[in-house]
């Protein structure tokens, strides 16, 4: 006998089904029980006697029933199945369920995060969870069809890879073979899509892991996912309009309402004066479907951090308005650069720019942060090197993609839209990690601990 999904029993009332799942509840009225059963369709109401007494939330059971139409009273209109309920005819308990140590038929909001982070797969289970998920995968799914659509290619770049000085701090992955040096995981794949630029492909995304060690925070995870974009031959306009109208059909697709369109584009200066930010909200009706989207453009090229060295607004790579170039040497801090950011409902959701190709620009602007000749070739040599065969125009974008997910699905943290988040203090879901090693595994590497 084949099974049948529970979503599926309405259309099949009178008929013997199959049925697995999970017992979300028990009732017992007299000498009639009550069941619901859950799978990943939906929720049927079991009727059954005392076959059914002995049945706890959450064991994992496989029924073999006949749909029938419940009385006009006992209709629920809550459930999608609610004018069915499925009369037991036989019973088998694949796995008992110990007593839960959470709560989850609610939302969890309540309930201490380390405590749900722990016992993340029950955690998973509850019905707000289960829907974030499916929804990211949905929209991960719209992000690719649309860009294959448009003639991208997506490709995997490496997670182990070169230390860089692109912002935030590494983590390191210590070489076995070659004791004392290191990989760094990414933070984001920059580097690699501007070589893939310079290898042809012309048009390239990938929703990108990206590991950076920063504090967390409700926004921020040491692991997340961008929209990864690069494209060759355009314009700054040209790439806001084509990411527009991706990020348009995607929500709109999913069923969400882009408040206005085309979307706002606002200078930084302008952002700043205006909302003391260059993040704003513009949602007139801050319902949770609802996103207003705006681009910022003409951001500075650097900024001043505490100890007055100049900083990168955005990254190392990111081109000086031509206007401006002459500013460089004298007024570096007034330049502008060809950045721009795309803002949602009152976050930064994503930031791109056109590159630099010329190496006599990137090497300038690798002095002006600072670096010397020596480190500019050690860190950056590959990319240097790279540019002199040939390197087309392009320029790029990355979205914030967890962040995208939990925004429009009126998410506050993007732990809700992340399967396995670590916990605030960087401890990663149920297996607690980081944790210690061997002393075998650290002598492999190399590795002495300093206590
Ligand atoms: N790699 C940049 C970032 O992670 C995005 C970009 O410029 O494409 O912020």
């Amino acid at each position: 006998m084949e099974r049948t999904l529970i979503r599926e029993t309405v259309n099949k009332v009178e008929q013997k089904v199959l049925l697995f799942g999970w017992v979300n509840s028990v009732r017992k009225h007299g000498k009639i029980v009550f069941v619901d059963l859950r799978d990943r369709s939906g929720v049927v109401q079991l009727v059954g006697g005392s076959e059914l007494k002995g049945l706890g939330h959450e064991d994992v059971i496989k029924v073999i029933g006949i749909v029938k139409k419940r009385d006009q009273r006992a209709i629920n209109p809550k459930l999608i199945t609610g004018e069915i309920e499925v009369l037991v005819e036989k019973l088998e308990v694949l796995a008992k369920s110990k007593a839960l140590p959470i709560d989850i038929y609610g939302s969890g909001l309540a309930i201490d995060e380390r405590v749900r982070l722990k016992y993340r797969y029950l955690d998973l289970r509850r019905p707000r969870l289960q829907r974030n998920l499916r929804w990211r995968s949905q929209l991960a799914h719209l992000f690719r069809q649309a860009f294959l659509a448009r003639d991208f290619i997506e490709i995997t770049t490496p997670l182990l890879t070169k230390s860089t000085p692109e912002g935030a701090r590494d983590f390191l992955v210590p070489s076995r073979l070659r004791p004392g040096k290191f990989y760094a995981l990414p933070q984001s794949p920059q580097q690699y899509k501007q070589l893939l630029m310079v290898a042809g492909f012309e048009r390239y995304f990938q929703l990108a892991p990206c590991l950076r060690d920063e504090d967390l925070r409700a926004d921020r995870q040491f692991e997340f996912t961008q929209v990864d974009v690069e494209i060759s031959f355009v314009t700054r306009d040209q790439i806001l309009n084509l990411i527009e109208e991706v990020v348009i059909e995607v929500f709109e697709k999913a069923g969400f309402k882009i408040e206005q369109k085309p979307f706002p584009r606002i200078s930084y200066q302008e952002a700043i004066k205006k909302y003391g930010e260059d993040k704003f909200d513009l949602r007139k009706d801050p319902k949770s479907d609802h996103l207003a989207f705006a681009w910022v453009i003409d951001f500075p090229l650097f900024e001043r951090t505490e100890t007055r060295d100049l900083a990168p607004m955005h990254n190392p790579f990111t081109m000086p308005h031509p206007e401006d170039l002459d500013l460089l040497d004298q007024e570096p801090e007034k330049a502008r650069s060809w950045q721009y950011d795309l803002v949602c409902n009152g976050f930064e959701v994503g930031g791109g720019g056109i590159r630099i190709t010329d190496p006599q620009i990137q090497e300038k602007i690798f002095t002006l942060l600072g670096h010397s000749k020596e480190e500019i070739r050690e860190k950056f040599g590959h990319l240097l090197e790279a540019f002199e065969y040939g390197v087309p125009p392009h320029g790029g974008i990355a979205l914030g993609f967890d962040r995208l997910v939990a925004i429009a699905l009126g998410e506050r943290s993007i732990r809700e839209v992340i399967a396995f988040p670590v916990n605030s203090s960087g401890q990663t879901a149920v297996m607690e990690a980081p944790s210690e090693v061997s002393p075998d595994q650290l002598a492999e590497l190399g590795i002495k601990l300093a206590n």
